[in-house]
């Protein structure tokens, strides 16, 4: 579904993306894993066009995602850190806003599909409630909800647990594991060792702008190939 080829990008004079290379598959669980600053967001970014690479090519279905914009982002759902809901709108309001204004459904026809999608979240109460009125993990299953509404055919998740008190993260990562069941494609960014080790199908290893392993979890936590990703896993797990 999602083949990307010698990717590259710089910021400036610093390359943080040194020629990347994988394939996702439609419905694959894909965790990406590393230390700090090793390109992990930069690559999720341009997957969706937030960033444009320099070098190689990303194509979606076969498509050159530099050709496809507008379009791919009806394709691709991302949930960010720090949630970026819309403060000034309801929670509601929050997920129908784009399906009306991209995807031009009427008013009655988003909220219906809202109120469904907040219910799969468990947050049904909470439509006309505000985000600021909302604790840190209610706010991410919102954010998870709008990103949904929008029909995606692969979900982004960068650090969606990393913002959150201890008990929030759980009920965040128990609405992904819902969509990793209803088969959902999804690149997840994320320091949840044991998530990662539950759902992944396979486990993206970045350091440094690379892409040093690239394998099913079972193998990568028990028997790293790699110095680098041992230096890692000793550190966190
Ligand atoms: P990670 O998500 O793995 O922590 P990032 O992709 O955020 O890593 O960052 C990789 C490198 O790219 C870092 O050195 C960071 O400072 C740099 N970087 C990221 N975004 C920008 C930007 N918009 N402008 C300049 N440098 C950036
Ligand atoms: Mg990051």
């Amino acid at each position: 579904m999602i083949d990307v080829k010698g990717l590259k990008k710089r910021f400036g004079n610093n390359e943080v993306l040194k020629g990347i290379s994988t394939s996702i598959k439609k419905g694959e669980v894909i965790a990406v894993i590393g230390p700090s600053g090793s390109g992990k967001s930069t690559f999720l970014r341009c997957l969706n066009l937030l960033e444009t690479h320099d070098e190689g090519y990303i194509k979606i279905e076969g498509k050159d995602i530099k050709e496809m914009e507008l379009h791919l982002r009806k394709k691709i759902g991302m949930v960010f850190q720090h949630f970026n809901l819309f403060p000034h709108l309801t929670v509601l309001e929050n997920v129908t806003f784009a399906p009306q204004q991209v995807l031009k459904i009427s008013k009655s026809e988003a909220e219906k599909e809202a109120l469904d999608l907040l219910k799969t979240v468990g947050l049904s109460d909470k439509a006309n409630s505000y985000p600021s009125n909302l604790s840190g993990g209610q706010k991410q299953r919102v954010a998870i909800a709008r990103a949904l509404a929008m029909k995606p055919e692969v979900m982004l998740f960068d650090e969606p647990t990393s913002a959150l008190d201890p008990e929030m993260v759980k009920e965040v990562l128990q609405v992904m594991k819902n969509l990793v069941k209803l088969g959902m494609t999804m690149v997840i960014v994320t320091h949840e060792m044991g998530f990662a080790k539950e759902v992944a199908d396979r486990v993206l290893f970045m350091d440094d702008g690379k892409l040093v392993e690239d394998q099913v979890p079972g193998i990568f936590f028990e028997n790293p190939k790699t110095d680098r990703a041992k230096a890692f896993l000793e550190k966190v797990l």
